[in-house]
């Protein structure tokens, strides 16, 4: 581990709080210190206020920023004698403490301050840096954690066993760190949990931690790596099997989740280890991933067995807290399989990834730790204490309900431009997962969410279209909207003109290209949480078709037609399939502006008139045609199916 400390953009933050902000981005930046809201930082300083009084001030870390991206608003600032005060309380809940923190702080509108504030103020130093690098919890995760910290650091570090984190922390090194520290300290090791380093300035903090975790990871090296290789490929991929695993899981959640699969070698080699049922199961590197992940992952494939032990593991430690807890869902966020290599689950395609992180994370420090005599995490009841932390259940009886489709993915063709784009859009604001996909490349890199997976791919090519699904399972887990939009529009040519290898190739597209989709998507459509649904993309030409259009108007009758039977066919199996006929979309890439301005001409009317040329004279815009898409994937269409709904703004011929 290397320090990323850089003189000169170390010069653009000048003052002590600027300083702070540069080495906690540094910090941010090693994924092996800190992960995803991990660690905290804080400097003190003095601040003038209103009155020009000096006062003692504590920075650190707000709750919802991140290290890597952290600002200056990020950190909270907090009156010192009101948190030093705190620590010389013998008990405070959790709760008292959030609000004593809250209560102490000199600006209104500063986040909530990290649950480590009170040591952050105990330690007298002006630069405080705090993270769970995984060198640290490798060597304390087992049998003689203490022996390998002395061995490393002698009289260095002060060394603190594991206590919750929060209050019953602070209070440890409110007692123990005047004992143990003396003048050659340079940090602490929490076992269990992780290490707190500090100095005069930001940089000596910083690199005081760089350089003691490298110690770690120096002695570690010393230890002979074991090889794990995978042993042999994984066998075919299966979308539908995933899929049917994930409805066991949202059986068990209560709700549709995310699946994203990781089949790399470290993770396989990992999952197939002969003894992965009892490395993997002793629990998390630190409580704080228990939110994550939970406690244990589940190995192999047995969902309803993982969702009965969890109710037990509730059940056998719920009277450890104050008040009544309500159990969080018993569905496993982290699978390891020797097929599938691992599984991470989430209620959002960002909650699985950051799943994935953390395990990969795991991974590395679990096999670390077995290099060092074996892996050994906290026992049972702490994690809980964590995972069922007051201020956590808080946050969950506080949190708001989630977006309509959150936790199922959607698959859009033709999703890069025009009316599928609008889709994608509208589908990721309802809370979806979606899956893009366009013969254009640039759908690949459109927008970047966790929830968005652009894949290139021809629909008329069905190997490919087979090799997009199976990446779409891998990446969500399953499909529960289906939208058929992509289509050609060639340009107007009479029946006596038309040659029929440009008859061929509008139905290969707008309309072999969806049966082929419809038939490789029925078994996972099939086993959708909340039930399938299909959205396909018509025209006003089935209903009111118009001459020199004779290949379109039969593919999209074709098609709607297709869609019909398609309701009749598996309405059985809870799957839905509704037709949207929009007309005179003019907002796509198709419409320039010559090309209205040519049309309106040709028709003796203005654009603006040509725009709105319909019974409620309005303009019909593409997100007008996704939210009606996204409607019939809601509850508002539960009972509808096989139904075709305009979106023209009224035509006289269709009506
Ligand atoms: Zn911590």
């Amino acid at each position: 581990m290397h320090s990323l400390w850089n003189d000169s953009e170390a010069s653009l933050f000048a003052d002590a709080l600027g300083q702070r902000v540069y080495t906690s981005r540094l910090l941010g930046r090693n994924p092996a210190l800190v992960m995803h809201g991990g660690g905290n930082t804080s400097v003190k300083t003095h601040v003038p206020d209103l009155f020009g009084r000096m006062q003692h001030v504590l920075y650190v870390k707000g709750s919802g920023w991140d290290l890597a991206t952290i600002e200056r608003p990020g950190f909270t600032p907090l009156r010192m004698d009101a948190v030093l005060e705190l620590a010389t309380l013998e008990q405070l809940s959790d709760v008292d403490m959030a609000n004593a923190l809250r209560t102490a702080s000199i600006d209104a509108n500063a986040p909530m301050p990290s649950v480590e504030a009170i040591l952050h103020a105990l330690l007298p130093y002006p630069f405080v840096d705090h993270t769970h690098a995984d060198a640290i919890i490798a060597l304390t995760n087992t049998p003689n954690g203490r022996e390998h910290i002395e061995r490393v650091y002698g009289e260095r570090v002060v060394i603190i066993p594991y206590v919750m984190p929060g209050f019953k922390l602070a209070r440890l090194v409110y007692e123990e760190f005047p004992k143990q520290a003396h003048d050659g300290t340079v940090g602490i090791i929490l076992l269990n949990h992780g290490i707190f380093t500090f100095g005069a300035t930001a940089r000596e903090s910083y690199e005081r931690m760089i350089a003691l975790v490298t110690e770690a990871e120096d002695y570690i090296a010393q230890f002979p790596a074991a090889d794990h290789a995978p042993t042999g490929e994984p066998p075919a991929f299966n979308p539908a099997e995933l899929a049917e695993f994930r409805a066991q899981v949202a059986a068990a959640a209560g709700f549709p989740v995310i699946i994203t699969a990781h089949d790399d070698d470290h993770a396989l080699a990992f999952a197939r280890r002969p003894d992965v049922t009892e490395v993997a199961q002793q629990g998390p590197l630190t409580p704080d991933h228990v939110i994550r992940t939970k406690r244990l992952p589940l190995v192999g494939r047995a969902v309803a067995a993982y969702a009965e032990a969890y109710r037990a593991y509730f059940a056998a430690h719920a009277d450890r807290a104050a008040a009544p807890l309500t159990m969080l869902d018993p569905a496993p966020r982290v699978i390891l399989d020797p097929a599938w290599g691992l599984l991470t689950i989430g209620r959002t395609a960002g909650e699985a990834q950051i799943g994935a992180d953390i395990y990969q994370h795991t991974i590395d420090v679990i096999e670390t730790a077995e290099r060092l005599g074996g892996y050994r995490a906290l026992p049972p009841e702490d994690i809980f204490d964590v995972e069922y932390w007051d201020l956590e259940q808080a946050k969950l009886r506080k949190a708001g309900s989630a977006p309509e489709f959150t936790g199922e993915i959607a698959l859009v063709t033709g999703g890069a431009s025009g009316i599928g784009r609008a889709c994608v859009d509208e589908l990721l604001a309802r809370g979806a997962a979606v899956v893009a996909l366009d013969v254009n490349p640039a759908v690949e890199g459109l927008i970047a969410k966790p929830g968005y997976f652009g894949v290139q791919c021809d629909v008329a090519d069905e190997a490919a279209l087979t090799g997009a699904v199976s990446a779409a399972v891998r990446r969500f887990g399953g499909l529960d909207m289906l939208i058929l939009n992509a289509g050609i529009f060639p340009a107007g040519k009479r029946i006596a003109d038309l040659p029929l290898a440009e008859w061929d190739r509008v139905l290969r597209i707008n309309l072999d290209a969806n049966l082929a989709l419809l038939s490789q998507t029925h078994p996972l459509l099939k086993r959708a949480p909340r039930g399938g649904r299909v959205v396909i993309v018509g025209s006003k030409n089935v209903p009111a078709p118009g001459p020199g259009a004779a290949a379109y108007s039969a593919s999209k009758a074709a098609l709607t037609q297709l869609a019909r039977v398609a309701a009749l066919e598996w309405g059985g199996d809870n799957i839905r399939i509704n037709t949207v006929h929009p007309n005179a979309v003019f907002d796509t890439g198709l419409w320039t502006d010559d090309v209205l301005a040519n049309r309106a001409q040709h028709y003796g009317m203005t654009v603006e008139q040509y725009k709105t040329n319909n019974v409620l004279k309005i303009e019909v815009t593409s997100r007008d045609v996704a939210r009606l898409v996204a409607a019939m994937c809601g509850s508002a269409f539960r009972c509808t199916t096989g139904a075709q709904v305009p979106v023209d703004g009224g035509n006289e011929r269709v009506i």
